[in-house]
């Protein structure tokens, strides 16, 4: 059998998929045969399942170290549900429990084993893995090995230690969700990863509709509140930028009479835990939560994540907005915002960066990888591009021509009509429309910047590409200042070029640019403005640019009409597109019986999880259950057809649903 068969047999029997996610089967196929892998994969992109497949098959046991100890016991849980073997050793457990883990392990009755990255260096530990044969060691989180990104750990930096005092060498699996080419390279050299392959994976997560509202402070509640009212049955994350906001805002949802619960690094650990825990039993749908949320939670069926404020970074934004969708299913990302969020970002930066450790020169160097951080964010509220398109391109990722859904989803048919709506003939030339987020389907106004844009190329070239974005601004709002002067500015053709227009309108269109590739923002203490890969479009003479002017038309966004179909895409939408935004995506639309169905497997899953204690999504998740209404299984052969579903959980659970599907079919032929 060669390892590509054996890893679908695996995954099939295991996890009951019959095809791997893209990315996954080149990951798991490289470390059954012994190649080192970095895996570079967006969170909810399938990231285990490429350690965990090869877990089920390779002789030794795997080592999986992640920092992340709240979350452990539920991997642990998910998997023994699985039938595959797991355990973890951590600081939660007395040391005779870690103990009997260890034995448990040296005897061969679990093919994985969890540890966070201190263990590695505790005596006992080492003993234990040069006893041990080990196969494979998998880092999650592996950017936490390197100080040039946010989540630095020193005790990542002893893993590559414990791999070389290792007898044997296994295979190293180092998987991240953060794509910095630095940050990559770091991983490589600290780990010491030897000639890995590196899959960068689906930055583009097509099953989350992204959403941007410009909104007035005042109005956000009421939004927020009016879309959670129609949206009952689902569950989901709204992020707030302080404790204060996240208390006000659940206590406001709980006085209308919609269940919510707070959620913030002020509460006590035990109110912490107990909220954490109701959110992911489905106890209370909803959870109102600063950025201190997320790490530790793994629940499939988020259906609608909302962010309150803007935050720091598209990184910062992509995580907690990833956190819908992870079954698969239609989701929605709104991000609420407007031009307060963004002056109050500005000014904590400057305050908020100071830190004894570094020298003045250092935090300067912070502040400037930090503004440009937000300039990606602002780009993201700001541009009229394709929302998908504009975060993929931003994590280095190019959307390729092949990436567009309304070709795929609504196929041939659509095909004709268009080549026949067609004038220009040129269908490469056609705006890319994704029919899942807020820029392709509604329309709101645009501010021809094209002059603007020019200028601004022209400057940068009139400077050479060797100076900063604020000294670009003051060349072409034609400043006297002293710190020009040695650029001898006024002999510039650009010189006053853009004195009419307000300096904030230049910055933003040159960030809007910096974002599209016309431009590029080189790193270093101070960062030089340079030609992007596409610098040479703003001197063609059809270069036209525009940037976004006005929110859309309606603030009421959270509308109830529609509310059932709606939730196909996970939520209200503010033009009436929804169906054709359902077949563009190319969704199952279910009828009303299917639904029925559906409500009932789920009441049958609530109750098996109350009775096995834990969360709804490790019995089965949404998109398992979904698939389970629409195939309506009675027999086992049918029962593991249904996606999702392995032999260990038909055995597991097999009888009670195929009782509620027979049942309704009863139901039904009355
Ligand atoms: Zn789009």
């Amino acid at each position: 059998m060669t390892s590509q068969q054996a890893a679908l047999g695996a995954l099939k029997r295991y996890f009951g998929y019959d095809s791997f996610r893209p990315g996954q089967q080149g990951i798991v196929e490289s470390l059954l045969e012994g190649q080192d892998v970095l895996g570079v994969m967006p969170t909810g992109a399938g990231k285990s399942v490429c350690y965990q497949v090869p877990a089920a098959l390779l002789p030794g046991i795997t080592i999986v170290v992640s920092p992340l100890i709240s979350l452990m016991r539920d991997q642990v849980d998910a998997l023994n549900d699985l039938g595959l073997t797991a355990a973890f050793v951590n600081a939660t457990q007395t040391p005779d429990e870690q103990s009997m883990v260890l034995a448990q392990v040296a005897a061969g009755q679990v093919r994985l084993l969890y540890v966070a990255p201190e263990r590695l260096e505790t005596g006992r530990f080492r003993d234990f893995a040069v006893r041990t044969p080990i196969s494979l060691i998998a880092v999650d989180e592996a950017h936490c090995v390197s100080q040039w990104g946010q989540d630095f750990r020193s005790s990542y930096l002893g893993i590559g230690g414990f791999i070389a005092s290792l007898p044997t060498r296994p295979t190293i699996g180092a998987f991240t969700a953060t794509a910095t080419e630095r940050v990559r390279q770091d991983i490589i050299t600290i780990l010491g990863l030897r000639n890995p392959t590196v899959t960068v994976t689906g930055f583009d997560r097509p099953n989350l509709y992204f959403d941007v509202v410009k909104l007035e402070s005042k109005y956000k509640a009421a939004w927020i509140a009016r879309y959670v009212a129609d949206h009952e049955d689902e569950s989901g994350i709204i992020y707030c930028a302080t404790r204060k906001e996240t208390e006000a805002l659940a206590a406001a949802l709980n006085q209308m009479g919609h269940p919510a619960v707070a959620y913030h690094g002020g509460m006590s650990p035990e109110v912490r835990e107990q909220a954490q825990r109701d959110f992911i039993t489905d106890r209370v749908p909803v959870v109102v939560a600063t950025n201190a949320f997320g790490m530790g939670i793994d629940k499939s069926n988020v259906r609608f994540v909302i962010h309150h404020n803007m935050p720091e970074s598209i990184e910062a934004y992509y995580q907690e907005a990833g956190r819908a969708g992870r079954d698969g299913e239609p989701s929605r990302c709104t991000l609420l915002w407007n031009e307060s969020d963004i002056v109050t970002r500005r000014r904590l930066l400057d305050t908020d960066y100071e830190n004894e450790r570094l020298t003045p020169e250092e935090q300067e160097i912070v502040r400037q990888s930090k503004r440009r951080l937000l300039d990606g964010m602002v780009g993201y509220c700001r541009t009229t591009d394709c929302l998908h398109r504009y975060m993929t391109r931003y994590f280095g990722q190019e959307l390729e021509d092949s990436f567009d859904r309304t070709d795929h989803a609504v196929g041939g048919d659509a095909h004709c009509g268009d080549a026949d709506r067609d004038t220009g003939g040129d269908r490469g030339a056609a705006p890319h429309k994704c029919g899942a987020c807020s820029n392709c389907e509604s329309t709101f106004e645009t501010i021809d910047v094209t002059r603007v844009a020019r200028a601004i190329s022209r400057c940068v070239h009139d400077v050479n590409q060797r100076v900063g974005s604020g000294k670009i601004v003051k060349i072409l709002r034609g400043s006297k200042a002293q710190d020009l002067a040695w650029l001898n500015p006024e002999q510039m053709p650009t010189f006053g070029m853009l004195k009419d227009v307000n300096e904030a309108r230049i910055r933003d269109v040159l960030s809007q640019m910096a974002t599209d590739g016309f431009l590029f923002i080189a790193e270093g203490r101070l960062p030089i403005v340079m030609f992007g890969k596409r610098a040479a479009e703003t001197a063609a003479a059809d270069f036209h640019y525009e940037i976004k002017r006005v929110e859309r038309r309606s603030v009421a966004a959270g509308s109830s009409a529609g509310a059932k179909r709606n939730r196909l895409h996970g939520g209200a939408s503010v033009i009436s597109a929804d169906a054709l935004a359902g077949s563009a995506l190319g969704l199952y639309v279910p009828d009303d019986d299917e639904e029925a169905l559906f409500q009932k497997l789920r009441d049958l899953r609530r109750t098996i999880a109350q009775e096995i204690g834990k969360p709804p999504y490790i019995v089965f998740s949404d998109k398992t259950l979904r698939d389970m209404a629409r195939i309506k299984p009675v027999t086992n052969a049918q029962f593991l057809a249904v996606n999702g579903v392995g032999q260990h959980k038909l055995d597991l659970y097999g009888q009670r649903f195929m009782q509620t599907v027979a049942l309704f079919n009863a139901g039904n032929m009355q």
